[in-house]
Order: structure tokens, then C-alpha cells, then sequence
């Protein structure tokens, strides 16, 4: 909330956003490093491996996979690298990333084992065993890091390449009569992790509509009750907060007084200085404003260069200090040219059969007898409509 209040007076906000994203941008090229160092480390223990595994039927087979290693670990490194390189944009590196990732396991995951004679019941342990974690992994990456359409046809093709290296080697496995059964297993799982995929892509694809159609709802509310200029509450919020703080007055007996406020000679601001200086001392009205009043209070552009102000719980006499308090502060804080600028403010406080209308009007023509008076002062009006609230 804060932070909108702040996109609207469009003040320091859009530095700190900056910062932040900055931030998170370095923080994420660190992770990146980090887990490419990591990668190049469990490469070189896994190429030890290989080159002594008895798992590899020759020694062509062997030098596939250490080829396999060296070009993974080549690419962390360049990666690493690029994420050190600032004209590298990250999302392009991630890319990228992704590219050579799904490059190297679609060659050695689904097209080298079947080249090396891989047997059905080979090909169904290692599916189970990290091939099918590998696919499910590049098939998530791919909505992470592109448009739904393009992931939705990735994933489509991965899948159905994975699915129809098993299919052709049952069919050549099928001709030597061997056993398919591994091979069905295989397909099976394949089927179940696209139904859950399936699944999950479906539901975060829901819950995302349902937050974006949530953020849109809380921004049209808060557009509706806030001022676009200032970012203080308008018109119509002010209205509101005064029907409650009334329905409030009745039911508990509770006093609260407000105040209207004018800026003087406005007009020979925005002629003598232009438009943009007339609306920039609007901005720091309202910035004095609010730094001034309390957290109950409610402070507002009542329209044009008048503020409202909603004192809960104040009596009249208190208010006046409070608003003499703020009408200094103004003239203190805001100066266009070498003259400060200068407010007169009207108070009234809420008696027992007032509605809105007769408590504004109080108040306004309080205001009137500021301006009519000499302005630059604070007046409260005399003429109670009756008695106001006791006290509880
Ligand atoms: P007074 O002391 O009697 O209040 O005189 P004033 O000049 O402040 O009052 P007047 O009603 O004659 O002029 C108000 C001016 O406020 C006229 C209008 O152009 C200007 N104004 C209203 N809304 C805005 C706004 O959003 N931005 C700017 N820059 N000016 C505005
Ligand atoms: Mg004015
Ligand atoms: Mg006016």
C-alpha cells in the first residue's frame, strides 16, 4: 500500500525499485556462479568415474560420455564467465543455459544409449534411476524462461522425441523377440510424469490468473480512492472516511473534527512559476500533510488546491493547535520563488444531528471567514448547529 502511495507521487520510489532489482539481479549471477563452480566440480568426479566404470561395454562408448562431461564443463565455465560480463543480459544467459542444457541431455540421455545397443530393460532403469527427473526439470525451465506457447510446444516435442526413441527401440526389440515389458514400463512412466506436469501447469496457470485478476482488482480499488497527483486519498475516499467516522459519532458517541484547507493565491503560482510548479507544491502539500497527522487521521485532496482532513476522536480546541501546528509547517516547508506558501483552513466538529452536508458546510464556511479575514490563518466555525458529542 505504501508503495503505491508512493508510484503515485513518483518521488525516490522508482530509484529504489532500481536498487532492488539491481540487487536481485547480482544476487541471482552469484547463485548462478556458484552453481556452475559446483556443476564443474560434480563433472570432474563423475568423468573420474566414467573413465573407471566397467559399466561401459567399450572404450568408443567411454569416450562419448567423457566428451559429454568435457562439454558440460566447458559450457559452466564460459557460463560463469559470461555471468561475470555485465553486457550479458541474464535472462539471455539463462537462455542459453537452457539451450545447451537440453541440447546435452536430449544427445546423451535419448539419443546416445540406443546408438551403444542400450537394452529395453537398461533404458527402463535409467528413466527411472534420473532421466525422467532430468526431463521434468527442463520441461518446468522452459516456462520459467519463455512464453507459455513457445514452453507448451517445447515441452510438447521434448516429451514426444523421449517417448518415440523408447517406441522405435521396442520396435527393434520386438523384432528379435525380445521382451517388451521394460520397454511399456518405460512408456508408462513417461505417461504418468506428463500427467502430472499436466497437471501441475495446469493449476499454476489457474493461480496465476487468480492473482493477476486480484492485483488488477486491488489497483482499480486503490485508483478509485486515492489522488492521482498526490497520492493522498480523494474525493471520494474522504467522503467515505467521514460517513464512517458519522455512523461512528451516532452509534458511540464519538467526537472527531475536520478541517478544509485552501491554498492561497494558487492561481498566481501557476501563472507567475507554470503549471508544473503549481502541481509539484500540490505533491509537497500533501507530503507535509501526512507527515504531520497521525495514523488515525485521514487526510485528502478534496479537489482542485483544497485539502479535507479527518481529526477522529478530537475536540475542537485540540484541532485548532494541531492545524495551527500544520498551517506553520506548510509555510515553512513549502517556498516557490522566495515567498512561502500559505494555506487558510476551516474547522468544524461534528455535533449530534449532523450529516455530511451541514458538518462540510461548517466547515467551508469557516473557511470562507479564513480567506475573507486575510487568509494565511486557521478558523473554526462558531455557529453550531448544536451541541456537540459528549465525551464518553
Ligand atoms: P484563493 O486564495 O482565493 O484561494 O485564490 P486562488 O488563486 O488559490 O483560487 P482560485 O480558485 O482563483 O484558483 C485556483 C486555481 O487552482 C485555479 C486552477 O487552475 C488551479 N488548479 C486547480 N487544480 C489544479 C491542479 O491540479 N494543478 C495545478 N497546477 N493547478 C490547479
Ligand atoms: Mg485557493
Ligand atoms: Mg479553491
Amino acid at each position: 500500500m505504501q508503495c503505491l502511495l508512493n508510484m503515485f507521487t513518483q518521488i525516490p520510489v522508482q530509484d529504489t525499485l532500481e536498487q532492488t532489482i539491481h540487487h536481485f539481479e547480482h544476487q541471482r549471477r552469484r547463485t548462478y556462479q556458484i552453481a556452475g563452480l559446483l556443476s564443474v566440480v560434480f563433472i570432474s568426479i563423475d568423468a573420474f568415474a566414467i573413465s573407471f566404470s566397467e559399466r561401459y561395454s567399450s572404450w568408443a562408448e567411454r569416450w562419448v560420455y567423457l566428451t559429454n562431461s568435457l562439454f558440460m564443463a566447458v559450457c559452466a565455465l564460459l557460463l560463469i564467465w559470461m555471468l561475470s560480463q555485465r553486457r550479458y543480459h541474464l535472462v539471455f544467459i539463462e537462455r542459453l543455459a537452457f539451450c545447451l542444457f537440453t541440447f546435452d541431455s536430449l544427445v546423451f540421455n535419448s539419443l546416445a544409449p540406443p546408438l551403444f545397443g542400450q537394452t529395453l530393460a537398461q533404458r527402463w532403469y535409467e528413466t527411472v534411476k534420473d532421466d525422467i527427473w532430468l526431463i521434468m526439470v527442463v520441461c518446468a525451465l522452459a516456462f520459467h524462461l519463455f512464453r507459455y506457447q513457445i514452453a507448451m510446444a517445447f515441452t510438447i516435442s521434448f516429451y514426444s522425441l523421449s517417448a518415440a526413441m523408447v517406441a522405435s527401440q521396442m520396435w527393434f526389440a520386438g523384432r528379435q523377440g525380445a521382451d517388451l515389458a521394460p520397454g511399456w514400463q518405460t512408456l508408462q512412466v513417461y505417461g504418468s510424469a506428463a500427467v502430472f506436469l499436466g497437471f501441475i501447469y495446469v493449476m499454476s496457470h489457474y493461480r496465476m490468473q487468480a492473482q493477476q485478476l486480484q492485483t488488477e482488482y486491488t489497483l482499480m480499488k486503490e485508483w478509485a480512492l486515492f489522488d492521482g497527483l498526490t497520492g493522498i486519498a480523494n474525493r471520494r475516499r474522504c467522503e467515505q472516511a467521514l460517513r464512517e467516522a458519522m455512523a461512528r459519532g451516532e452509534r458511540y458517541g464519538e467526537p472527531f473534527t475536520i478541517c478544509l484547507w485552501d491554498i492561497d493565491h494558487f492561481k498566481q503560482i501557476n501563472d507567475a512559476y507554470g503549471h508544473e510548479t503549481g502541481d509539484q507544491v500540490l505533491r509537497q502539500m500533501a507530503q507535509v500533510a501526512r507527515s504531520r497527522i497521525r495514523t488515525a487521521d485521514t487526510v485528502g485532496r478534496w479537489g482542485g488546491e483544497e485539502f479535507f482532513l479527518l481529526l477522529p476522536h478530537t475536540r475542537l480546541p485540540e484541532a485548532q493547535q494541531l492545524v495551527e501546528r500544520l498551517r506553520r509547517d506548510i509555510m515553512a516547508a513549502i517556498v516557490v520563488g522566495d515567498r512561502p506558501v500559505t494555506a487558510s483552513f476551516g474547522l468544524a466538529e461534528y455535533c449530534n444531528d449532523d450529516d455530511p452536508a451541514s458538518l462540510l458546510a461548517r466547515a467551508d464556511e469557516a473557511l470562507y471567514t479564513a480567506k475573507a479575514t486575510g487568509r494565511n490563518r486557521v478558523c473554526v466555525n462558531a455557529s453550531l448547529a448544536s451541541q456537540p458529542v459528549a465525551f464518553l
